[in-house]
């Protein structure tokens, strides 16, 4: 909200989406790309090994730890967490140089980071994808069939947290169904952020 006789300026909406793994998130945002191409999508950094068919500088950035932490130590990093033992983070510039010229950008990052992106960005707009019931989530992480149970059994566990937390984020949007939980997230992700007054 704007106050007093400050200059009012309108920024492009930076979205925060997480969500539980197993929820759909992939597919969901593969939708909203198709729905909204100039839309910028953030490529995180990590430690992981890129799995089948991920490409290097399109699914991630994958850096060795040594890389990763001069990133954060040289200021290169918006914000960075541990999940499952490997590190991930998003490089800040790119997410900058988007705003800066106008377009909306659009953050996939798990819990800890959507936090840490509200204390560094107010007016970021987080969004936590979340499953239609508990019940869909455990068919759908179990239901895989190849993971070893404990892996199973961690993955509800983390799942269960971040669920807990969805009252922290401005907009839960329910996958249903893909397309309508795409057409959710795009019109939260388009249009300008809140005012942002300027001094
Ligand atoms: P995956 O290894 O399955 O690609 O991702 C694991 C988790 O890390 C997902 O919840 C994903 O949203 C999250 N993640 C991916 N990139 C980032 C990032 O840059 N920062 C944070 N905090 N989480 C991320």
């Amino acid at each position: 909200p704007g106050s007093g006789d400050s200059t009012t300026v309108v920024r492009p909406r930076l979205t925060v989406v997480s969500g539980p793994s197993g929820v759909g998130k992939s597919s969901v945002l593969a939708e909203v790309r198709r729905m909204a191409p100039d839309l910028y999508f953030s490529v995180s950094a990590t430690t992981r090994s890129p799995r089948p068919g991920e490409i290097d500088g399109t699914h991630y950035h994958f850096v060795d730890r040594d890389w990763f932490q001069r990133m954060i130590e040289a200021g290169e990093i918006l914000e960075h967490a541990e999940y499952a033992g490997n590190h991930y983070g998003t490089p800040r510039a790119p997410v900058l140089a988007a705003l800066d010229a106008g377009r909306p950008a659009v953050l996939e990052i798990e819990l800890q980071g959507a936090r840490l992106v509200r204390r560094a960005m107010p007016e970021a707009r987080l969004v936590m994808l979340v499953p239609p019931s508990w019940e869909v989530l455990v068919d759908r992480l179990t239901g895989r069939g190849t993971e070893d149970p404990a892996v199973v059994e961690r993955r509800l566990r983390v799942a269960r947290e971040e669920l807990a937390a969805a009252g922290e984020f401005d907009h839960r949007v329910v996958n249903a169904d893909v397309r309508q939980a795409a057409a959710e997230l795009v019109n939260l992700m388009v249009g300008p952020a809140s005012e942002v007054s300027d001094p």
